[in-house]
C-alpha cells in the first residue's frame, strides 16, 4: 500500500501553522489515493509536538529526536529525514512550504536523487494518479504537474492552499525514532533565530483597509494612496515588496508571513494577487481591486474591479469621496 509521509516544522514544541496545512493536504491526498498518512516531527525532545500532532487522523507519527536536531541546520535534518525516508519509503514526502524547508528540501531531493515540486497549491487524481497544481508567472498560470520515474516523490504544499480547519482528528501511534548523526556532519552553526517584528498595529480590527502593492512604484507615491485611505477613514495596509523595502512598516503587513484581515472592505491598489497575498484578505466582506492589468490574479477575488492605473484612479476616487462626504 502506497503511503504519504508528511515532515512537520515546530519550534519550542508549537507547530508552524504552514505544518497544520499541509497535514490537511497529506489527508486529504491520502483519502483520494487510498494511501495512508504519516507524519514526522523533528527536533530535541519533541515528544509534545508530537503528541499535538497524534491528536489527528494519522497511521503513526514519528517523532525523529536527537540532540543534534535542537537547532535546525539544513545538514542535520537532511540526515535524518534521509534516514527516515529509506528506512519506510514512503511513496510521497509532503512538507509546508516554509523558509525553513526552502532551505533544505532541494538538498534532500537531491541526496535522495530526486527532484522536489514546489509551491503546491492544489491536487487532484487522473486515471489513479497524483497530478499537482503549481502556479507559474506571479499566478497567472497554473501548471499540472506529474511524478515520474521511482518513488519517494518530494512536494512542499504552499501557505494557504489548503485549510487547517478541515483537520481531521483521530488517535495515531508516536514512534520515537534516534537517528544516526555524528557532531562532524553539523557544517553550520546557528546563530539568533530570526523574529518577526512585533504588531503594534492591529489591522484585524479595521473595517476599511486601503492595501497598497508594488504598482505604487516608489517610496516617495504613498502618500498617493494614504490619501485614499484618510478619505475613508481606513487603515493603511501593504502587499510584502512594499514592507520589505521598509516603505512601510512590517506590521502593516497582510498576508501568509504578515497579518491576516477581514474587514467590511479591502481596497487592494497595485496589488498582483498572489497566493501569499490572498490568503490574508480573502475573508473580507467585499474586496475592491484597482490594478492597470486585467489579468492580475486578484480581480478573481475581487467584488469590484477597476483597470487602470493607479496614479489616475486614486485620485480620482479621493475626489469623489470627499464630494460624496460633503
Ligand atoms: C514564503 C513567502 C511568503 C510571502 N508572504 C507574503 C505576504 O505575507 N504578503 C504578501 O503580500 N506577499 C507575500 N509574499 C510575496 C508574494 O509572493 C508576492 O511576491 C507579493 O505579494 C507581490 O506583491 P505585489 O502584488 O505588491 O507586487 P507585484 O506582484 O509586483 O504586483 C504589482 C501589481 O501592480 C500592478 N501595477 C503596476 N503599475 C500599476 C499602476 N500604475 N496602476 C495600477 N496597477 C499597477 C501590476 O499590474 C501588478 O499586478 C510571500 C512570498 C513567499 C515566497
Amino acid at each position: 500500500m502506497s503511503s504519504i509521509l508528511v515532515v512537520l516544522e515546530q519550534r519550542d514544541g508549537v507547530l508552524h501553522k504552514s505544518s497544520l496545512e499541509a497535514l490537511s493536504a497529506a489527508q486529504q491526498m491520502g483519502a483520494a489515493l487510498n494511501a495512508r498518512v504519516f507524519a514526522g516531527v523533528l527536533g530535541s525532545g519533541v515528544e509534545a509536538a508530537a503528541q499535538t500532532v497524534a491528536g489527528y487522523k494519522l497511521d503513526k507519527v514519528h517523532a525523529i529526536d536527537h540532540e543534534l536536531l535542537k537547532q535546525y541546520t539544513p545538514d542535520g535534518y537532511t540526515a535524518a529525514l534521509k534516514q527516515l525516508i529509506e528506512t519506510y519509503l514512503p511513496t510521497w514526502v509532503l512538507f509546508p512550504h516554509t523558509y525553513q524547508v526552502r532551505d533544505f528540501a532541494p538538498k534532500l531531493a537531491t541526496a535522495l536523487n530526486r527532484v522536489l515540486i514546489s509551491d503546491v497549491i492544489a491536487h487532484r487524481i487522473e486515471n489513479g494518479a497524483l497530478v499537482l497544481v503549481r502556479q507559474l508567472f506571479q499566478g497567472k498560470l497554473n501548471a499540472d504537474v506529474r511524478f515520474e520515474g521511482e518513488p519517494p516523490y518530494l512536494a512542499s504544499i504552499q501557505a494557504g492552499a489548503f485549510r487547517a480547519d478541515s483537520l481531521q482528528a483521530g488517535t495515531a501511534p508516536v514512534e520515537k525514532t534516534t537517528p544516526d548523526l555524528k557532531p562532524g556532519q553539523i557544517r553550520t552553526k546557528p546563530l539568533e533565530l530570526f523574529r518577526e517584528s512585533q504588531r503594534a498595529v492591529d489591522l484585524g480590527a479595521a473595517q476599511i483597509i486601503v492595501s497598497v502593492g508594488r504598482g505604487i512604484k516608489e517610496a516617495e507615491n504613498i502618500p498617493v494612496v494614504q490619501k485614499l485611505a484618510d478619505a475613508l477613514g481606513a487603515e493603511l495596509a501593504a502587499s510584502r515588496p512594499i514592507c520589505d523595502s521598509g516603505w512601510l512598516p512590517m506590521e502593516r503587513q497582510v498576508g501568509s508571513s504578515g497579518q491576516t484581515v477581514a474587514p467590511k472592505m479591502y481596497v487592494a491598489v497595485g496589488i498582483s494577487g498572489a497566493i501569499q497575498h490572498l490568503v490574508g484578505m480573502k475573508g473580507s466582506k467585499t474586496i475592491v481591486a484597482i490594478n492597470k492589468d486585467a489579468e492580475a490574479p486578484i480581480f478573481e477575488v475581487a467584488d469590484y474591479g477597476i483597470v487602470g492605473d493607479l496614479f489616475q484612479v486614486v485620485p480620482a476616487l479621493v475626489e469623489e469621496i470627499k464630494k460624496a462626504k460633503g
